[in-house]
């Protein structure tokens, strides 16, 4: 059966050698909005934080990360000239209870928070960098690791009873050692060994799109690599705050952490 956006692929080969390829619309917190921008925008902004534009055809479109604390109803984005009103519809991300036996993950330690509060920062940075990337065709993303997708992102958590923020990322449970490859073509911008986040990769894709990956066995690359597609970054592991070997992908837009599967071709 042909999707819409399958028809698009084809009628886009047909006229050109491009590739159409945007992330899904899904309009909801932590999802993504793909806007159609009217001739006279070419630049948008949301708290200050500037938009990613591409533009895969004749066709200008703003892809806009819906932020996971953002409440139901209406939002609107600034331009160069008017507005855009964004519709955030309501959606119910499941509940997660986790029993965690050290206790340093669950009530950290002074030491713990204040190291903590140092990698945070180190994080929040990169997420709300822009680096500029001409997107004639938005990035087509690929799986980072083999196996199963469990519907984790968005996830209420729940440590030994007691409400934590959302899970933001996927996860993906694997064997430690399986390889874990560059989703799209980017730049290294973060090594580290955090502590919730163990041994870590963050890589920039351009124009505020960030990829993270988390509790890696092993990290294949240096901050500042160029990346190509497929290249390998790192092996999956268990390392930083987690119950078994997974893979955590994170995905961040204009500083919001949006469902990773939104970026995948169905
Ligand atoms: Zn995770």
């Amino acid at each position: 059966m042909f999707s819409i956006k399958k028809i698009l692929i084809l009628c886009g080969l047909l006229t050109s050698t491009q590739i159409f390829a945007l992330p899904q619309d899904s309009r909801r917190a932590g999802g993504i909005a793909v806007i159609p921008l009217s001739q006279n925008i070419s630049e948008v902004k949301y708290k200050d934080q500037p938009i990613l534009i591409t533009q895969p055809n004749t066709q200008r479109y703003a892809i806009f990360g819906i932020p996971l604390s953002t409440p139901v109803g209406s939002l609107e984005l600034q331009t160069n000239a008017q507005p855009i009103q964004i519709e955030v519809k309501p959606y119910k991300y499941a509940e997660q209870r986790l029993n965690v036996k050290n206790q340093d993950y669950v009530n950290p330690q002074q030491e713990q928070l204040d190291r903590y509060a140092i990698e945070a920062k180190e994080q929040n940075d990169i997420y709300t960098s822009f680096s500029p990337a001409q997107f004639s065709d938005f990035p087509n993303f690929i799986r980072p690791t083999a196996g199963k997708f469990s519907n984790s992102f968005g996830r209420k958590r729940f440590f030994n009873g007691e409400e934590r923020a959302p899970h933001s990322g996927l996860d993906i449970p694997a064997p430690v050692g399986q390889k874990v490859v560059a989703p799209a073509s980017g730049v290294v911008v973060g090594v580290g060994d955090y502590f919730f986040n163990g041994q870590t990769v963050l890589v920039d894709h351009g124009q505020g799109l960030i990829s993270m990956f988390c509790h890696l066995s092993k990290i294949n690359v240096v901050k500042g690599q160029k990346l190509t597609q497929g290249e390998v970054l790192g092996l999956v592991g268990k390392t930083g705050r987690v119950t078994g070997p997974h893979l955590h992908w994170g995905m961040s837009l204009n500083n919001a952490r949006v469902d990773p599967q939104l970026f995948l071709n169905q």
